[in-house]
């Protein structure tokens, strides 16, 4: 794997149980990671609609949502 300014890894985020906001169907969420040029790591957790209702929006993804489930 290299080590290049602008990689890129997706993975799915499989402890994510939000909604989507537009019709209550279960959420599914997707996490980037982008290296930046500074060799800093950032994080973006993006979620979209389980169903093909369009829906996708930034992932409200509180710490406290893993206690929550437990
Ligand atoms: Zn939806």
């Amino acid at each position: 794997m290299k080590n290049n300014p602008g990689y890129m890894s997706v993975r799915d985020v499989l402890d994510y149980f939000g909604k989507c906001p537009r019709c209550g169907y279960p959420a599914v969420a997707s996490e980037t990671l982008r290296r930046l040029p500074d060799g800093g790591l950032e994080r973006e957790v993006t979620a979209s609609c389980g169903l093909p209702c369009g829906w996708r929006g930034p992932a409200d993804f509180p710490a406290s949502l893993l206690d929550d489930v437990a």
